[in-house]
C-alpha cells in the first residue's frame, strides 16, 4: 500500500463529535481530514429518518454551545426538534464553519494501523485509499453499529425489510399495507404511533415492555426561547454542572423518595410526570440507587400504563416489571395510547419468541402474521461497535478488538494503552451515552484539543494511555456503576443486547465529576500518560 496522503489529524464520522472536532483541529492550525460513512454530515441524524425521529433531550440544550453566534442565531421550532430539523440545523454548522471541505464523504474507514518506526497512523478507507496521520480522533458514535438481528429466513421475507437505524431517504408508502414492527426501544417508541397513522394494519412484536414517559412536546414559545438565549451561557454551564448535562431548569428537590410522605411523593412524581421526558428519573435523588426508591417511581409509571390503555390484558403485557430506568427511559409522544386503536395488535414474544421470518410474514410458535412490510427497531451494537468494525491495530500490530476481548478498556473514555495518538470520543468509561451526548462531545473534543496543542508546545510527539492508570480507570467505572441500579438489567449498556458480547457496565454515571477528573489529570501534569 502507498503511503497515501499525510496529516496532522484524521477524524472518524461527521456526526456532532466529528464536525465539532474538526472545527477546533482546524483552529490549531492543523492539517486535518474528515472520513465518513453516509453521503452528509449529521451523523446520527442523517442515518435515522424513521417517522417521528426527534431528540428526547430539549432543543435548546441539545444543541452545540461552542459558538455565541450560533446558539443564538438559530431557531428550534419545537421543545423536541424533529430529525429533519435536527439535520438542517447540523447542515447550518457544516455551512458555517464550511465543514463540509474537510471530509470525504460516502466512504468508510476500514483499518486503521500505527507504526512505531514513523510514529504515524496508517489509515485505509474501504476504497483502497491511504491515509498517514499523527493523530486519529475516532468520532465513530455510541449508536452508529445497527445490529442486523438473527432471525431465521429474513433474508426469504418477499416484502420489504425496514431498518429504522438506515430508513430510506424516500419515504416508504404505507397505505394499506400490513406492517410488522420488532422491539420496543425508544427508536420503536417514536415511531409506532406514526407507522400506525399510515398503514392499514399493525402487529408491534415484543419482547420486553418498556417504560415510556410523556414528552409532553409543543411548539417553543418564542418568549420561552428568547429567555433562554439571554442567559444562554448560564443555562449551558447549569447544565454541565447537572448529572445527565441537561434539565438544569427541571424544578427538582432533593430528596430521597423514601425520606418523603406517600402523598408527596406521588405529588412530585405528578409534577415530574406534567414537566415530560428523561428528567423524570431525577424526580428524587436515589431512583437509580434505591431498589425500594426506584418501585416507587415504577408503580407510578405503571398505574399510568393502565390509566392509558383501555383493554386490561393489553395494559398488562405492555406493562415493565424490570427497575425503571436501567434500560434507557423512552420518551412518549402517543406510544401506549396507539394501543387502543382497532388495527394496531401487540404480539408478546418474551415466551414465544420469533421463530422465523417467511416470505409472506413471521412466524410465531404456531401462529404466523401475514405482512408486506417488516420494521426492525432492533438496535445497536452500542459503544464498541463501530470501533470493532473498523481493524485498529496499535502498538505491535495488537488489535484493539483483542485488547477488548474481555470488555472495553480506556483512560477517561477518551485513550486506550497501546494506542498512542487516537482518542475517543465519548468513548466507554466516560459519561457519553448516560447524558445530553451534546455536552460530552464537546467536552471530549475540547480536552483533545488541549492535549494536543499541549504536546506541540512541549515539543512531545506522542501520548499514550499508562496500563495502570486505565486499570485503576476501568476498575473505577465499574465500582461506580455497582453502586447503581444499573447492572440489575440486560440493558445496551451492558452490551446483553448482542450475543457474545462481555456484560461490562460501558459508560461512567456523573457528568460533572467526571469532568473534574479529566481537568485533575491535566492539572497533575497528564498523571496516567506517557509522553514521549
Ligand atoms: P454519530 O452521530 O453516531 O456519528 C458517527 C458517524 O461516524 C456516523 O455518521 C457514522 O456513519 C460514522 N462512522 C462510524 N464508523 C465509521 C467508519 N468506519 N468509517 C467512516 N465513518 C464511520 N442523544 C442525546 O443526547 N439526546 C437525544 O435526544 C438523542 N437521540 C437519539 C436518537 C436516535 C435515533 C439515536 C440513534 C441516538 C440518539 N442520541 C441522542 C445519541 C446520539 O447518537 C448522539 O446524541 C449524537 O448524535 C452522537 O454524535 P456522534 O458524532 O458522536 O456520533
Ligand atoms: P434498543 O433500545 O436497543 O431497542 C431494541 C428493541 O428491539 C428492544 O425492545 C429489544 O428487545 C428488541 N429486539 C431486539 N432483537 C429482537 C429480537 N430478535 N426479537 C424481538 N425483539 C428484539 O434500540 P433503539 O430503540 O434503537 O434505541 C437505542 C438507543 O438510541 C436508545 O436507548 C437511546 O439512547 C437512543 N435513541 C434515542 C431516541 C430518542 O428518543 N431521542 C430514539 C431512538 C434511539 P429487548 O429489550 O428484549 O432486548
Amino acid at each position: 500500500m502507498a503511503p497515501g496522503r499525510s496529516v496532522d489529524m484524521l477524524v472518524v464520522g461527521a456526526g456532532f463529535a466529528g464536525l465539532y472536532m474538526v472545527h477546533r483541529a482546524r483552529g490549531l492550525g492543523l492539517d486535518v481530514q474528515g472520513i465518513e460513512a453516509a453521503d452528509g454530515v449529521g451523523g446520527t441524524w442523517w442515518w435515522n429518518r424513521y417517522p417521528g425521529a426527534r431528540c428526547d433531550v430539549e432543543s435548546l440544550e441539545y444543541s452545540y454551545s461552542f459558538d455565541e453566534d450560533l446558539q443564538q442565531e438559530w431557531e428550534w421550532t419545537e421543545r423536541y426538534a424533529t430529525q429533519p430539523e435536527i439535520l438542517r440545523y447540523v447542515e447550518h454548522v457544516a455551512d458555517r464553519f464550511d465543514l463540509r471541505r474537510s471530509f470525504r464523504f460516502g466512504t468508510r474507514v476500514a483499518s486503521v494501523t500505527w507504526s512505531d518506526a514513523t510514529g504515524r497512523w496508517t489509515v485505509v478507507t474501504d476504497d483502497g485509499d491511504a491515509y498517514e496521520a499523527r493523530f486519529v480522533v475516532m468520532a465513530t458514535g455510541c449508536l452508529s453499529a445497527p445490529i442486523d438481528p438473527q432471525i431465521p429466513g429474513l433474508d426469504t421475507f418477499a416484502g420489504e425489510v425496514l431498518f429504522t437505524s438506515r430508513w430510506p431517504h424516500t419515504e416508504p408508502d404505507l397505505t394499506g399495507r400490513r406492517v410488522g414492527i420488532v422491539g420496543t426501544g425508544s427508536s420503536a417508541v417514536q415511531s409506532i404511533p406514526l407507522i400506525a397513522e399510515r398503514c392499514d394494519d399493525l402487529t408491534v412484536f415484543q419482547r420486553t415492555p418498556t417504560y415510556a414517559v410523556p414528552a409532553h412536546n409543543r411548539p417553543l414559545d418564542p418568549e420561552e426561547q428568547a429567555a433562554v438565549k439571554a442567559r444562554y451561557a448560564e443555562l449551558r454551564e447549569a447544565n454541565r454542572q447537572m448529572s445527565i448535562g441537561a434539565g438544569s431548569r427541571v424544578p427538582r428537590i432533593d430528596a430521597a423518595a423514601l425520606e418523603v410522605d406517600e402523598d408527596i411523593r406521588q405529588q412530585r412524581y405528578e409534577e415530574a410526570w406534567e414537566w415530560g421526558g428523561l428528567p423524570f428519573l431525577g424526580a428524587f435523588n436515589d431512583l437509580l440507587l434505591d431498589p425500594e426508591a426506584n418501585e416507587t417511581a415504577a408503580e407510578f409509571v405503571r398505574a399510568k400504563i393502565r390509566e392509558q390503555v383501555s383493554d386490561p390484558d393489553v395494559a398488562e403485557r405492555l406493562t415493565p416489571r424490570q427497575v425503571i430506568g436501567c434500560k434507557r427511559l423512552c420518551v412518549d409522544s402517543g406510544y401506549y395510547a396507539t394501543f387502543d386503536r382497532d388495527h394496531v395488535r401487540l404480539v408478546d414474544v418474551s415466551a414465544t419468541p420469533i421463530r422465523s421470518v417467511t416470505p409472506t410474514g413471521v412466524q410465531i410458535g404456531d401462529e404466523h402474521v401475514e405482512l408486506d412490510v417488516l420494521v426492525l427497531a432492533t438496535g445497536f451494537d452500542a459503544m464498541t461497535g463501530a470501533l470493532d468494525r473498523i481493524d485498529v491495530r496499535g502498538r505491535d500490530g495488537v488489535a484493539l478488538r483483542q485488547a477488548w476481548a474481555g470488555g472495553p478498556k480506556t483512560y477517561l473514555g477518551l485513550a486506550v494503552h497501546g494506542f498512542p495518538n487516537l482518542f475517543t470520543v465519548t468513548g466507554p468509561g466516560s459519561p457519553s451515552v448516560l447524558t445530553n451526548m451534546v455536552v460530552s462531545i464537546e467536552h471530549h473534543v475540547d480536552w483533545i484539543t488541549d492535549t494536543v496543542a499541549m504536546l506541540d508546545e512541549r515539543g512531545a510527539s506522542t501520548i499514550e494511555a499508562e496500563p495502570e492508570a486505565q486499570e485503576e480507570w476501568v476498575g473505577y467505572v465499574n465500582a461506580v456503576a455497582d453502586l447503581t441500579l444499573f447492572p440489575t438489567c440486560g440493558s445496551w449498556y451492558l452490551g446483553a443486547n448482542v450475543p457474545g458480547k462481555p456484560r461490562v457496565f460501558m459508560p461512567l454515571p456523573g457528568f460533572p465529576l467526571y469532568a473534574e477528573q479529566g481537568a485533575g489529570v491535566v492539572g497533575d501534569d497528564y498523571r496516567g500518560f506517557t509522553l514521549t
